[in-house]
Order: C-alpha cells, then structure tokens, then sequence
C-alpha cells in the first residue's frame, strides 16, 4: 500500500506561477499530481531548492500535499545537488518521515533521486518531462548544446531508476533510441487536464474580460523562448490579413528576454499592430485565452506532451501543432486539430486558414477536441502512478 510519497522538485517549485521563467507545464504536473493523491490520502510531501527566503519552510497546500523549501547550496551542480540532497535528508531524520516511494521530476531531482533512493533505500520513479538528447536533436543554430553533465546524468538516471514515467508513446520511443530505457522499467503515463477550469464557454464573454476585439484570433500561450518556435505563428499569421495574433508567456531561459524582443521585431515587420505580447497570466485565467482564440498554435520545436495543447481542446478550441515528440499523442489531426509538418509559415498559415475561413470545420474541430481531451484528467494519471508506484513497491 502506498502511504507517503516524497516528489523531488529540484528545479522550479509549484508553487511558482508557470508561464514564465523555469515554471512551465512541470509545475503544473507537479501540483496537479500532488493534490489529486492528497485528496485519495496519500500523503505528498514536495521536496524544491529554496530560492526565495520569503517563502515559508513549509507550505501546507491542502491537507496531505506540503511544499518543502530545502536549502542548498554549492558551485557546481554535483556539490548543489549532494548539497539539496542532505538537506531532503535532514528534514525526514528530523520529521521522522519515511517515504514508499521517492518521485523526482526533470534530471537534476533524478540525480538527486538516485543518491536517495540508495541511502533511503526507497525505490525511485522519474518524470524527464523533457530530456537534454530530444533537445539537442531540435537545437537551431546558434543555440547553446545542452550540456553533457545533464546527458550523462539523464543516462545514469534511465539505467538505475525503478521506473522511468513517460508521458506518450513518443517520449517512451525517445527514452529507448537515445537512453536505451530498459522496456520492462520504461512506462507511460499521460499528465492530465483540470476540465473544471478548462471547460468551454463563450468566446465573446472571455474576449470581453481579457479587453479582445472581435476578428479572426490565433493564440499562442506558454515560455517564450526559441524551441517554443513562436517566429513560425507570427510569419504564418503575417501572410493572413486580417487575422490577429495573442502571444501569452514571459521569458524563460538564458535566451528568452532576447528572443522576446526578436519576436517583437518580427512582429513590427511583417505584421504589423497585428500582433499582441501579455505577459504570463494565473493558470486560471488561461482558460479564457483559449475561449478567446479561433485557434490555438503550439509550434514547437519539440514538446514531451504539450500541456496547452491538452487544455485548448479541453475548451473546445481547434488546435494547429506541430508534428513533433508528445504533440501527435495530444493532438488527432483531421479530429481535434490538425499537426503540421516542419516549420514553413505558408504550411501554417494554410492549416491556420482552413479552420478559420470553414466555420463547419471549425465547429467538427471543436467537438473532436473536447472529446479528445476528455481522455486526458489528473484521476486518470494519478490511477496510473499508483499503478506504477505499487508494481515498484511490490
Ligand atoms: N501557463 C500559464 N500561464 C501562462 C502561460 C502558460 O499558466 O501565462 C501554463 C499553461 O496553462 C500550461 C503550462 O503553463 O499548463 C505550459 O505547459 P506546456 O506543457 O505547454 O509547456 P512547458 O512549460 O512544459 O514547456
């Protein structure tokens, strides 16, 4: 039976907002995983580096589901992440806390994970959420390589963890080509949707809170930074008169307040007042940019899901994405939307344009989509890491 669980959240916390900076789809899978196990009373204690010494040492998000703020400290990764680790291990001698299962999520909390697991003797699961080999086979000239301390320990982490958690059949074939993940620890399971916040509504009401004009409207939501490929919507909508362009999201990385303002300089140029920038807004609230939209664009580089894909169609609105990792999984094309091909801009803006000028399609599109992401719901992942969580235990 599974009791206690200690999640490693090394890199960003949940209780970050996402959209900008680290804080992304993983924060929300975090959280999201973390209170539907406290609500089946599992007790989910959320281990993250401190970075902010505002925030309280603990935080007690529902009952069960506690964020835990671990110092840490060192020059090099291997001496913060031996650092974080000791400090995991300080708070459960002191609390008494010991764990059936340790789930850490992006590498640096794997690397972390394996000193644990060892001395914890508890069996570890790992979420990459994305992985430094896919990243590299996406890298656009001129991109920093992803570095090697990162393959090698994403490689240690796939050989000795007790299950490695995919989140599509896509990820799962990237973790067999690139880390040879042995089949047998290797399993999927696919983040969910909070259909309770991402449920279709009117679009004019949701144009009128975010102060939207009418017109034809394509939005993009999520980190701005180059592997988001948001050069492709902004050249595919600048073809499209007419047709206006919502980008929502704040910079993430070393390169994204620079990719921002090339985003904004392309924008100028080949569309005109035609494009609008908002910086990341409450997960919430993001409901209503999808309601807004005629058509939401993820054109990624690479994606291992794709989270904004999942919850636009849960609103009901046609999805264009790339055919890339995770978003042929999360998108059926023809069905709930449609995924394109590389990255010309006249291939978008003919996808963007078929939805747009065939309300009919548009519609056929909309009802696939929201019986699409009706697959996808936090019961369902939370049912399948326990599965997972049982079968390491046992
Ligand atoms: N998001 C948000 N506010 C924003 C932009 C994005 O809450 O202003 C959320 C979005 O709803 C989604 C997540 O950030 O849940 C992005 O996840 P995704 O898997 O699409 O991309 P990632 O951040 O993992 O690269």
């Amino acid at each position: 039976m599974i009791r206690r669980v200690a999640f490693l959240s090394v890199h960003s916390s949940p209780l970050e907002a996402p959209g900008v900076g680290d804080a992304g789809g993983m924060n929300v899978y975090v959280d999201a995983t973390a209170r539907t196990l406290a609500a089946r009373g599992i007790v989910v204690d959320v281990f993250t580096r401190r970075l902010d010494p505002a925030v309280p040492d603990e935080t007690a998000v529902v009952p069960g589901y506690c964020v835990i703020q671990v110092e840490a400290s060192g020059e090099e990764r291997a001496d913060l992440i031996g650092s974080f680790a000791e400090g995991v291990v300080k708070w459960m001698a002191a609390h008494d806390a010991t764990y059936d299962v340790i789930h850490s999520h992006y590498w640096l909390s794997g690397w972390a994970g394996l000193l644990l697991s060892e001395l914890l003797d508890a069996p570890l699961a790992i979420s990459f959420h994305t992985l430094g080999r896919v990243r590299e086979a996406t890298r656009a000239p001129g991109e920093p390589r992803e570095s090697l301390v990162r393959i090698a320990a994403e490689t240690e982490v796939v050989a000795r963890a007790g299950c490695v958690v995919a989140s599509t059949p896509a990820d799962a074939a990237d973790l067999l080509e690139h880390y040879r993940a042995a089949p047998e620890r290797l399993c999927v399971s696919p983040p969910g949707v909070d259909h309770a916040v991402f449920a279709p509504g009117d679009r004019g009401a949701a144009r009128r809170r975010l102060g939207l004009a009418d017109g034809l409207l394509v939005a993009v939501v999520g980190r701005i930074q180059p592997l988001k490929g948001v050069n492709v919507a902004i050249r595919a909508v600048g073809t499209l008169p007419g047709v206006r362009l919502l980008v929502v999201g704040g910079p993430s990385g070393p390169d994204g307040e620079a990719e921002l303002g090339r985003l904004r300089q392309l924008a100028a140029a080949v569309a005109p007042d035609r494009v609008e920038f908002r910086d990341a807004i409450s997960h919430g609230n993001v409901a209503d940019v999808y309601r807004a939209a005629d058509i939401v664009a993820v054109p990624s580089r690479s994606e291992s899901f794709g989270l904004v894909a999942a919850e636009a169609q849960a609103v009901g609105t046609p999805v264009v994405a790339a055919r890339v990792g995770g978003l042929a999984y999360t998108v059926v094309d023809g069905i709930s939307g449609t995924l394109v091909s590389g990255d010309d801009p006249t291939d978008w803006a003919a996808a963007f344009a078929a939805i747009l000028d065939d309300p009919l399609q548009a519609a056929r599109l909309s009802t696939g989509a929201i019986a699409h992401a009706g697959d996808f719901s936090w019961e369902a992942t939370a049912d399948r890491l326990l599965e997972l969580y049982r079968g390491m235990v046992a």
